[in-house]
């Protein structure tokens, strides 16, 4: 792996503000030099980004929403966030069309709605697209990709601001990952299908139960250029396990 290395913590709706100073010694590694390609971001919910943005102060570690409205100011939408919100609070990313929330009922059209606002207050986007297992037994991956890719991405200009991350809805919090081979391939798919509309080199990560033990296994595949870590990253101690063994 060359150039930046992202590592996405994804907080879900977890995490309190006892968890601050197990942040410690993540924020110390970050000023490493050797880990200076690792681009640190976390997610947490929305009631600790300020206090996260208040951590990471001195250091490069950044951090996002979970999601956001697609109105991109203010508005009688009761317990949304807007995309001006995120950006007030410090936030530089936001995530969107996580399959969580895709199967909360969000479908391509609003996400690329969600993308589109987000954009335009110059929030970078962590866009997530994958299959489901059904999908995947009904050999519907590259379909499934292609639409969720296409109508998701409809009308962006700004492509330096999109980040994509695969994470095949089957192995989310499952503990299974996907075989090399599949995923090398899949990935594939995905740059081949982003190279049609745009010529800038999107940074393409993978997410699905990646922890301390798989991450061996996962670096080595050519074309990651980060991960998206969902329950390991709550532990800042395989959070830094995950980055160490990437970046040795
Ligand atoms: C996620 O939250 O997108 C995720 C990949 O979670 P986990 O790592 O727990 O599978």
């Amino acid at each position: 792996m060359t150039n930046n290395i992202y590592f996405i913590a994804n907080w879900k709706m977890y995490g309190s503000t006892s968890i601050l100073n197990s942040l410690n010694k993540l924020i110390n590694l970050s000023k490493l030099k050797k880990y200076h390609k690792a681009k640190i971001i976390y997610f947490p919910p929305f009631t600790l980004i300020k206090d996260l943005k208040k951590k990471f102060i001195k250091s490069k570690i950044s951090v996002g929403g979970q999601n956001c409205h697609h109105i991109e100011d203010y508005g009688s939408f009761t317990g949304s966030i807007s995309p001006k919100m995120l950006k007030d609070l410090g936030c530089k990313y936001v995530i969107l069309g996580h399959s969580e929330n895709r199967t909360a009922g969000e479908n391509d059209y609003d996400i690329n709605k969600k993308i589109l606002s987000a954009l335009n207050k110059n929030l970078k986007v962590v866009f997530c697209i994958g299959e489901t297992l059904k999908e995947k037994r009904k050999k519907l991956t590259y379909s499934v990709l292609k639409k969720q890719i296409n109508q998701g991405l409809k009308n962006v200009k700004n492509y330096r601001k999109i980040l994509i991350a695969y994470e095949p809805v089957w192995s989310i919090g499952t503990g299974v990952i996907p075989k090399s081979e599949e995923l090398e391939m899949n990935l594939k798919k995905i740059i081949k299908l982003i190279s049609k509309r745009t010529k800038f080199k999107l940074p393409i990560l993978y997410g699905g139960s990646v922890n301390n033990k798989n991450i061996n296994s996962l670096k080595n595949i050519g074309c990651i250029n980060g991960f998206l870590v969902g329950s390991a990253s709550l532990s800042s101690k395989k959070f830094i396990d995950i980055i160490k063994k990437t970046i040795n």
